[in-house]
């Protein structure tokens, strides 16, 4: 139930953001390691959007792959799966990148 409270989140930001208009896209990031489902968050979105300012509104959503900052040579590398293994043999480490989950931007429709 998770992406249930994200998703009414998301309304209630957007909702306040766009100043009694109606919100015509949402764009998200969301990070593969940051344990969110975006599609279910789309799933949630439409059913709570609902006759809010958000109904269809169009969920955009921007997934992050998870990257590694390697012990050894300090290179910055998409983790592979199973394998934290740099290319020189050294031993990556996760960073923040890849457990992103936020709005980036809410396009509102202009008034007529
Ligand atoms: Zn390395």
């Amino acid at each position: 139930m998770h992406e249930y409270s994200l998703a009414e989140n998301i309304i209630e930001t957007a909702s306040k953001h766009s100043g009694g208009a109606k919100v015509k896209k949402i764009a998200l990031v969301v990070g593969e390691a940051s344990g969110v489902s975006g599609e279910t968050i789309r799933l949630y979105f439409g059913i709570i959007a609902e006759n809010t300012l958000c109904d269809g509104a169009v969920i955009e959503i921007e997934t992050v792959r998870p990257m590694l900052r390697c012990k050894a040579c300090g290179a910055l590398f998409v983790r592979k799966p199973f394998s934290f293994a740099c290319e020189c043999g050294g031993e990556g480490m996760p960073t923040e990148i890849g457990n992103e989950f936020y709005i980036k931007n809410i396009e509102i429709e202009a008034e007529q």
